[in-house]
């Protein structure tokens, strides 16, 4: 028990918690990333009735999710002597922003840090028909891609579905972009209506930093309040996620998420793949083309991306082309493939592919029916094309290291 006066340091534990939630250093609990049936299991353990607290979670999850509010005070709809009993005992969280970047060609960076202090990053890419956000699923990467900068980093941890969710309600916010209509809960709005209104962003691709399908859970739980119709209410046909082959995971992701698939390929004999894709030693190429012949979701009018990144030397040749669009076949795939030109960045293994190599590719691979396009590297500049993701954090402690070495260097030579 606290006894007054005093502040009592140990911590208390809290029964009857709902599970997997743990309040912040104040007490609060941070309401970003809880599925509306976790907020009104908190609620009703905070003290309210099970019909009150129903009520109010649909209340506060329509504030959250659909008019971006982060502050109890501005849902004029909740009782005025309830706001500030919800804001005493929660709160509505947000990454923090460290840096925000945009590149010469319109392409936006930020790099993000959780409340512990780990810091991952997340690019909006916006097009003439289109506004695309990628998202990263975890910081850093245990995957290991010797073509991937996200690989090199050390840390790794998974993020948390408020995490993953938040770096779209931060997008919103930063693009200004939630509903400024009604303030009052438009039952008769519609989700077309509601996405109907010329928003930036209009996409979303797992293929930030992380493996998504290693984080399956947290990356499906995030995604599950992305889509929910009463909040953000965007559909999964406008949603990818990239996977670079778990394959144990891929029909849970078709059926439990059911968003689009793309698979980082990148090469068509096992040797190469082993080579630049490590997984591929534990879910081969055989396994992983099966896995996606099954997914569950895949249609003609829902296709496959298969990434392909193109490497001088390695994996670029018309033979390689031509073993794709044989596999392609052998398993029957309702495909497209994406060619993404190699982004360099410092002391990488490999170059890109020339021009002329990755448009011959692309005819090859065209010409037996399969859409091949190259994909434009967008945000270079700013290392915020695919691949080059790795903090600035981290990046900084390379360049201290590197001035505590020649600081070293130099004191040794006078
Ligand atoms: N981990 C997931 C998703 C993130 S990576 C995956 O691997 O699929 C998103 C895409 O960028 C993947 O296809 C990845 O292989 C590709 N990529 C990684 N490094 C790259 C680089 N340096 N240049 C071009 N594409 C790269
Ligand atoms: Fe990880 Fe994807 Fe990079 Fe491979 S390409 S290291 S799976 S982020």
């Amino acid at each position: 028990m606290q006894i007054p006066g005093h502040i009592d340091p140990v911590a208390v534990p809290r029964p009857g918690l709902v599970d997997g939630v743990t309040p912040r250093d104040d007490g609060r609990v941070d309401l970003l990333g809880l599925p509306k049936k976790a907020i009104a299991a908190l609620f009703e353990d905070a003290g309210l009735d099970a019909k009150q607290a129903k009520l109010r979670a649909k209340q506060v999850f329509h504030w959250l999710y659909h008019r971006g509010v982060t502050e109890f005070g501005a849902m004029t709809d909740i009782a005025k002597t309830m706001r500030p009993w919800l804001a005493e005992r929660f709160v509505v969280g947000r990454p923090e922003v460290v840096e925000a970047q945009v590149s010469s060609d319109g392409t936006r960076k930020w790099l993000l840090r959780t409340a512990d202090g780990q810091d991952f990053e997340m690019v909006f890419i916006p097009d003439a028909d289109r506004g695309t956000l990628c998202v990263s699923s975890q910081v850093g990467c245990t995957l290991n891609c010797r073509f991937c900068h996200t690989g090199t980093m050390r840390l790794v941890r998974n993020l948390t579905p408020g995490e993953i969710v938040g770096q779209v309600m931060l997008a919103r916010d930063a693009l200004g972009e939630w509903p400024k209509g009604r303030m009052d809960m438009p039952d008769d709005e519609t989700a077309a209506e509601y996405t109907a209104d010329g928003r930036l962003l209009t996409n979303i691709v797992m293929m930030g930093m992380g493996e998504p399908l290693y984080n399956f859970d947290n990356v499906r739980d995030a995604l599950k309040l992305v889509m929910d119709g009463e909040g953000l209410a965007l559909s999964k046909r406008r949603i990818t996620l990239s996977t670079s082959g778990v394959v144990p995971m891929m029909e849970r992701c078709g059926e439990e998420i059911g968003v689009n698939l793309a698979v980082s390929l990148h090469a068509v004999t096992k040797e190469i793949r082993d080579e630049i894709v490590p997984l591929n030693r534990k879910y081969g190429l055989e396994e992983l083309l099966a896995a996606c012949a099954a997914y569950p979701g895949a249609s003609n009018a829902r296709r496959i991306t298969f990434e392909y990144v193109m490497l001088k030397d390695k994996n670029d040749s018309d033979d390689h082309a031509r073993e794709l669009v044989r596999l392609i076949r052998k398993y029957n795939l309702p495909a497209k493939v994406n060619l993404i030109p190699f982004n360099p960045w410092p002391g990488a293994p490999y170059e890109c592919s020339t021009p002329e190599r990755v448009r011959r590719f692309s005819e090859i691979v065209f010409e037996s029916g399969i859409s091949a396009p190259v994909r434009t590297p967008r945000g270079r500049d700013i290392d915020a094309a695919c691949g080059q993701l790795k903090t600035a954090a981290e990046k900084k402690s390379r360049a201290e290291l590197d001035r505590l070495a020649a600081e070293k260097q130099a004191a040794l030579e006078a």
